[in-house]
């Protein structure tokens, strides 16, 4: 303890928090390792923009790092589950007793998006056009105007499914929704408020313009021509839209952002990067003597409803085969382990916007480059719809970080009465465990091209991985 007679600058030192720049704690022997490591994220990202596509990037990760599918092994050592394709839990078995002591990091792969419509297509003014239903919060503006993809899967009754992927490639097609033109924008558009001025129902695709045949009789020639390319390639007619699952996405890669190269630029960061960085973590953690269960979910973006989302009990399910081989099936084992295991619900925050300062409380903000951001709670309206983490909990991981030389903050999603939002954190606490969300500051959170801080992200992962060691 510093007295009364210390010197204020000391004692200011001593008591007052001050900031941190995560860059400012990275050796520079830490350099090449890090940026190999944002190599391998952007990969991730570049082949994984759906939860589909993330979950089957995921398994390809892990099954070189000999991790085998619980399918086709009995051992429990290094196992993944492969949830209808579009979840992925990853259980590492620690050194200690399986019944005791997990460590659960969970994370989404699913990011907002537009998904086709059930019957999408049809031709207007000789242009085939296919209907979207957007996916999550978007801001619908940001999608107009700008090359898109088309990535999905497509179920035959015969029980073959095909995949598409259209818009990546130098020499594919891209599609694009149509903006109005300035000129004409006046009262159809610019005197709206943002979110009327892209109506829902015009967020309409491109995706032809030239007629089948020059037989002016046959109607529709535009859409035909659409349809008779669809099915020369993938075998489908306008009814095997209804069993597809497809996604427009911004079309092209992730790209390194600033002179500098500071940050990230990509679609779908929310919630790849803490997706990516839990996997990296249990793979990379230095022969753990507690278990881990990583849970790669998916429909985080409409409130984890659904099978393949955290409002299930894929948990309990996947640790349910692991005990049972344990000869521990009982379901108050499980249950027990469930409710003293610790998670972090890895998922992003806000940076604070140098233009938009006026929507965050500055002083619990999440800051670009501020390192690992926690967030005690989410919700809306006095933390509504949010758990909340104990005082305890964080304490242990403030002790957690603070000796593993991690910079982290704390952070609120926004002012008070701001906004709001929620994350997978208050599914996971159901099971009565002490979890708190963990990721990092994103800016332009759930744009097209969404912002993140390398120094940010190499944080998140040395914490998870400590968080796993620990
Ligand atoms: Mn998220
Ligand atoms: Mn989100």
């Amino acid at each position: 303890m510093l007295g009364k007679k210390a010197d204020p600058k000391d004692l200011k030192k001593a008591l007052f928090l001050e900031r941190e720049n995560a860059w400012d704690h990275i050796p520079e022997t830490q350099m090449k390792a890090l940026e190999s490591y944002m190599g391998t994220y952007r990969s991730f990202l570049d082949y994984g923009k759906t939860e589909r596509e993330s979950a089957d990037t995921a398994i390809e990760i892990l099954e070189k790092a000999g991790y085998v599918d619980i399918r086709k092994t009995k051992d429990t050592k290094k196992i993944y589950y492969n949830h209808m394709g579009r979840a992925v839990a990853v259980f590492r078995q620690g050194k200690g007793p399986i019944e005791k002591n997990l460590r659960i990091l969970v994370a989404h792969i699913d990011s907002p998006r537009l998904d086709l419509k059930q019957y999408p297509l049809y031709e207007d003014e000789e242009i085939a056009m296919l209907k979207t239903h957007y996916y999550g919060g978007i801001k619908k503006y940001q999608w107009v105007s700008r090359p898109l993809a088309l990535h999905g899967v497509i179920a035959f009754p015969d029980g073959t499914v095909n995949s598409i992927v259209i818009g990546e490639d130098d020499d594919d097609p891209v599609f694009t929704i149509s903006d109005l033109l300035p000129h004409l924008a006046g009262k159809a558009q610019m005197t709206k408020k943002a979110n009327e001025f892209i109506p829902a129902e015009k967020l309409n695709i491109i995706v032809g313009g030239k007629p089948f045949s020059d037989d002016k009789e046959v109607k529709d020639r535009v859409k035909l021509q659409v349809l008779s390319l669809l099915n020369e390639t993938y075998g489908i007619t306008e009814q095997d839209f209804v069993s597809a699952d497809l996604e427009i996405v911004p079309a092209g890669k992730s790209r390194d952002v600033g002179l500098d190269r500071a940050f990230i630029g990509a679609y779908g960061q929310d919630d790849r990067v803490c997706s990516y960085a839990s996997l990296r973590a249990v793979i990379d953690a230095e022969d753990p003597e507690v278990s881990s269960l990583i849970l790669l979910l998916d429909k985080e973006e409409i409130g984890s409803e659904g099978a393949t989302g955290a409002n299930t009990v894929i948990a309990e399910l996947v640790l349910g085969y692991i005990l049972a081989r344990h000869g521990l099936d009982q379901s108050a084992v499980i249950r027990g382990l469930l409710a003293n295991a610790q998670c972090l619900s890895a998922d992003v925050n806000a940076g604070v916007h140098p233009d938009w300062k006026e929507v965050h409380d500055l002083r619990n903000a999440g800051y670009m480059n501020g390192g690992l951001v926690l967030s005690k709670f989410t919700g809306v309206r006095g933390k509504g719809g949010s758990n909340e983490a104990s005082a305890e909990y964080v304490a242990r991981l403030r002790d957690l970080f603070d000796k593993n030389g991690i910079i982290w903050r704390i952070a609120e999603l926004g002012k008070t009465d701001e906004g709001g939002g929620g994350t997978i954190a208050k599914f996971m606490s159901y099971y009565c465990m002490n979890v708190i969300d963990a990721g990092v500051s994103v800016l332009d959170m759930h744009s097209p091209f969404e912002i993140t801080s390398k120094a940010d992200i190499w944080m998140m992962y040395q914490a998870f991985k400590a968080f796993l060691e620990d």
